[in-house]
């Protein structure tokens, strides 16, 4: 219910604030969490934009602090920030890490994900808060509240895979970028999109796990009837490295140079993989034409029969029956 929504608010606006402070205001924050943003390259503008912060390397700093100021433990506990002992005392989640808070749409801190600062194989990289009344991961996009007004403005939205992406993105000047942080993307995220702009243009880290999620993602993307655009990165970067090793305008330059339609994209990839071996081809021509059913506008699709049966050598009219006799299997 509505109150109830309005106290996690509270309580999360406070955790912002407090885990803000003390990343500017203390010698711990400031000595491990800013001097960890500066190397990183963000700059104090984009520290601030963004109220990124550090949760002190202790058990109960914040919790401790919350209490003392009134907050209670239902929503200590419900927001994710505090965790409850056997013996039933709280002890704060988010220890020793960097923390980059999640806005929701109109601006408001829902949820935190937390950087580990260590090497250490065994400590997750990333701790995000978990769902409650305020954070519904699957329908939340981070960097979208400071996104928005530009990807109208461009007509067009960025979607990379992680917060420092985003921050580097748009420390850039390219401020139309979100990120579907901690999980895959889902239909509501979308959507969500869907609202601002109908082109998606993803950014996905160049490394293997990256380049599976992006084709995972398109064929949602395309059954909701945006364009979707691909840029891939070389092998080891994603787009906060390459754009802070090459600089804004190669970045852009990289962008405009490499962005392909995903269909034709996918048909590369695929390609690629399967080689000269005409079973595996067989097979990812099905594929390919299978993303093109999923495109609701037909004018659309039958441009992209065209352009495939270029690529993959196959006479447009035998792509045409196979993508007529899914839209009927479908249908
Ligand atoms: P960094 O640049 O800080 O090392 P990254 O964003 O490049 O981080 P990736 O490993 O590429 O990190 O992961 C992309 C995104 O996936 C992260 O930003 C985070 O939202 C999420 N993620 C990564 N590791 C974890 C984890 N262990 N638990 C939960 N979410 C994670
Ligand atoms: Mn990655
Ligand atoms: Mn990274
Ligand atoms: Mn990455």
């Amino acid at each position: 219910e509505q109150n109830h929504r309005e106290s996690l608010m509270i309580v999360t606006g406070f955790a912002a604030k407090f885990f803000h402070e003390s990343l500017l205001e203390t010698d711990e924050g400031q000595s491990i969490g800013l001097s960890y943003f500066k190397e990183r390259g963000f700059t104090n503008a984009t520290i601030s934009k963004f109220e990124l912060g550090y949760s002190p390397d202790q058990w109960e700093a914040f919790t401790g602090d919350a209490l003392k100021n009134g907050y209670q433990e239902e929503f200590l506990v419900e927001s994710g920030l505090s965790v409850k002992r056997d013996n039933g005392s709280l002890y704060d989640r988010y220890r020793g890490r960097v923390m980059f808070p999640i806005h929701s749409f109109t601006g408001r801190v829902i949820a935190f994900g937390g950087r580990t600062l260590k090497k250490d194989k065994n400590v997750p990289k990333y701790v995000n808060s978990p769902e409650s009344e305020i954070y519904h991961k699957s329908s939340i996009l981070y960097g979208l509240y400071f996104a928005k007004k530009a990807i109208r403005e461009e007509d067009n939205c960025y979607l990379v895979e992680g917060y420092a992406d985003v921050l580097s993105v748009h420390q850039a000047g390219i401020e139309n970028v979100v990120a579907s942080s901690g999980t895959s993307l889902t239909v509501e995220q979308i959507k969500l999109i869907g609202r601002f702009t109908k082109n998606i243009t993803i950014l996905y880290d160049g490394d293997a796990a990256g380049i599976k999620a992006s084709l995972r993602g398109l064929d949602m993307i395309l059954e909701e009837g945006l364009n979707v655009k691909v840029v891939s990165f070389p092998e080891g970067d994603d787009p906060d490295s390459y754009v802070r090793k090459v600089g804004t305008n190669a970045f852009k330059k990289h962008i405009e140079e490499t962005r392909k339609d995903f269909i034709l994209y996918k048909t590369d990839l695929l390609l690629k993989e399967a080689g000269n071996d005409p079973i595996k081809k067989a097979e990812i021509i099905r594929e390919i034409v299978e993303s093109i059913a999923k495109i609701p506008d037909s004018i659309k699709a039958s441009v992209f029969i065209k352009e495939c049966s270029h690529l993959l050598q196959i006479d447009e009219r035998a792509l045409l029956s196979e993508l007529n006799k899914m839209r009927l299997g479908k249908a």
